[in-house]
């Protein structure tokens, strides 16, 4: 009898600990990326995992839940229980989706929680290795003259790969066959066997191949050079004026995740960023955390209009819809 009160008592406190998000996490916490495996968004977050998990003292499991240019494991985060084991990494995407899908399940703006923003992360313009164009100006009168036999490879209607495809092909004043995958981890597989021509991706999961010759690279997408890839000229400097794409990422929750486990996930999140191992990592693939003062649910969510609100107009103007 005494024992049963002892154990009775014992979960209550526990209870009443976690109601408080005091022992939070007492088990691992699931990070979905609505990516595949491998590719530049799941590098940068499974790095952050890690990091973020040295700060909780725990496991923080990355789940791929890729399809629909994102939207597919968003949803799954907004559904799940709102109890602080469910957080998601996902980047620029969560901005477009609303002005390229007829039919959305979740809005952006409302059906989150909103952690920090983590990284921006260049892109770069890269093709097959055997691509014929050896630089950006023959890969422009290339894909001019071969419109009709080429194909972009891309991660779905609003990837950042399907995103910066289009602002490039529409900046040409072309059009080319673009061939969708759950992420650009299987589509740098079709690339490197030759199966897709070429294809916009973040530095995150390109610079390997590029450092190892393993593709052929025409330009980065951001306005000043990359660290990593100092001898691999920006599309600006090569006469693409004005072109400029960083792929921003942040960290969200489900709606309703408890104040004080929010505020627990933002201080995980700000004590990983300025984990050297995670710098070193993300410096190696040219990119950096972003600045401290970016690092707030305040500044995320205000960003996160500014961008429904900057790409909507773009995006209807290009005509790009999917159901
Ligand atoms: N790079 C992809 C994109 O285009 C995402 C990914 O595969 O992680 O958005």
């Amino acid at each position: 009898m005494k024992l049963v009160l002892r154990l009775s008592l014992a979960s209550l406190l526990c209870i009443a600990a976690n109601a408080f998000g005091q022992t939070y996490p007492n088990k691992p916490v699931v990070m979905i990326v609505p990516f595949a495996a491998g590719g530049p968004t799941d590098v940068l977050a499974r790095t952050l995992a890690l990091a973020m998990g040295k700060q909780l003292k725990q496991t923080i499991m990355v789940e791929n839940v890729g399809g629909a240019g994102g939207n597919i494991g968003v949803l799954r985060t907004v559904k799940a229980a709102p109890d602080g084991y469910t957080v998601l990494v996902h980047h620029i995407g969560m901005s477009t989706s609303p002005a390229l899908y007829r039919k959305m399940e979740y809005n952006p703006l409302t059906d989150l929680a909103y952690i920090s923003l983590i990284a921006d992360v260049p892109m770069t313009l890269i093709a097959r290795q055997n691509f014929p164009p050896v630089n950006f100006k023959e890969f422009v009168t290339y894909l001019k003259s071969n419109k009709d036999k080429l194909s972009m490879a891309h991660a779905g209607l609003g990837a950042a790969s399907q995103l910066c495809g289009l602002l490039l092909t529409s900046t040409l004043q072309t059009e080319v066959l673009t061939v969708p995958y759950t992420g650009t981890a299987p589509a740098m597989t079709s690339l490197l066997g030759g199966q897709v021509d070429f294809m916009c991706d973040q530095t995150t999961n390109t610079t390997g191949q590029i450092q190892n010759g393993k593709v052929k690279v025409y330009g980065v997408t951001t306005k000043t050079r990359v660290a990593s890839l100092p001898n691999i000229p920006t599309l600006d400097e090569q006469g693409l004026k004005d072109f400029e794409v960083a792929v921003w990422h942040a960290v969200y929750a489900p709606k309703n995740t408890p104040r004080p486990i929010q505020d627990t996930l933002l201080k995980a999140v700000r004590e990983a960023l300025k984990d050297q191992d995670l710098k070193d990592t993300l410096a190696k693939l040219g990119t950096e955390p972003v600045a401290a003062n970016r690092q707030t649910p305040e500044v995320l969510r205000d960003f996160l209009k500014a961008e429904v609100d900057k790409w909507g107009p773009i995006i209807k103007q290009a005509d790009q819809y999917a159901d």
